[in-house]
């Protein structure tokens, strides 16, 4: 991309964010001190207005002490206060109460209902599963690959039927502490704050069912109950998010200048490609939460990484042999 256009793109961020904050009263932006969030706190920082502008961060339970501390540099830096806001639900409380995150937000879910209908990981047609299990609608619909959309359906990880197939899971696999820690205390804050505009980070470069799931930057809300949602960089590049960082002095977390992470979040989340790195990283920096985090997913990181090698070994077309737990 030329740079010309890289700076078009930065030029209607700003543009953009400058309306969309001026027509709407009451907003929350949602820092998670990430590198993404550090650009848009500082394209929000840079509309200059006289809005209610609230700067939130999630607090799931499992966070980077250096998360926590990049937080009160931004809070200096831009002079704002950053309110914590905590789950009622820790997630390693929605681990213990609901089972663990494994693979991704789709798998985990899909598994999670299958679980709850005692499946029985049979490769059956929808047909005759769906006789058996009638309440299972939609977690079979995936299991049998019947969404038109690739994404939705369990081939869209490789292998991954014929390893439930041979090695079912032997503990509870479930989405809900993204739900419980992330997803229900926004709601209720945007509720109790009268909340008319909601900003995050999200990317259409990031990929991911997070920003495939949108088309643009801007979603109207779809009932007066909902608030707007508007994603400043929703289409930089990670070229242009790099000069935007380059030309306005930003300063991202030690997770990332040290501890050579790619992503922040929470810490050692199962669904990240890289945990084995980051469980490494955080021995390294962090023990207390490695210990922590070791210990909350521990069958969740066991089943993946049993499921990567069976992976290697088909795509090898070896014969697997894999002695689980
Ligand atoms: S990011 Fe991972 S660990 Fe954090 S709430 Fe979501 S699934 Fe759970």
């Amino acid at each position: 991309m030329l740079e010309q256009d890289s700076k078009l793109i930065i030029a209607d961020a700003l543009g953009s964010a400058r309306n969309r904050i001026e027509s709407h009263n009451r907003i929350a932006v949602s820092i998670s001190g990430g590198s993404d969030s550090d650009t848009v706190l500082d394209i929000i920082k840079k509309c200059k207005t006289e809005k209610d502008i609230f700067f939130i961060n999630f607090n799931t339970g499992l966070e980077y002490q250096a998360t926590k501390d990049h937080l009160k540099y931004l809070e200096n830096k831009y002079k704002i206060k950053i309110e914590t806001i905590r789950p009622e639900k820790p997630v390693p409380l929605c681990v213990k109460q609901y089972g663990e995150p494994f693979l991704n937000k789709r798998a985990s879910e899909m598994i999670m209902r299958l679980q709850r209908h005692n499946f029985t990981w049979e490769d059956k047609s929808f047909e005759e599963l769906y006789k058996q299990y009638p309440n299972c609608k939609s977690a079979l619909r995936w299991w049998c690959n019947c969404y038109d959309s690739y994404s939705l359906n369990i081939s869209n990880n490789k292998f991954l039927k014929e390893f439930l197939i041979e090695y079912p899971p032997e503990f509870q696999i479930s989405n809900l502490c993204c739900h419980y820690a992330k997803k229900v205390v926004a709601a209720e804050f945007n509720k109790s704050h009268n909340i008319d505009l909601v900003v995050n980070g999200i990317r259409k470069a990031e990929g991911g069912i997070r920003s495939v799931s949108y088309k643009s930057c801007f979603t109207p809300a779809k009932d007066k109950k909902k608030c707007d949602v508007y994603r400043p960089i929703f289409w930089f590049t990670d070229d242009i998010k790099r000069q935007y960082e380059l030309e306005n002095n930003i300063v991202h977390s030690k997770c990332y200048t040290e501890y050579g992470l790619k992503r922040t979040g929470c810490t050692g989340c199962p669904y990240g490609k890289n945990f084995e790195f980051e469980l490494m990283v955080l021995q390294k920096y962090e023990p207390k939460l490695y210990k922590a985090a070791a210990n909350v997913f521990k069958n969740s990181y066991e089943y993946t990484r049993q499921y990567r090698k069976y992976v290697k070994l088909k795509n090898n077309n070896g014969n697997v042999q894999l002695s689980l737990f």
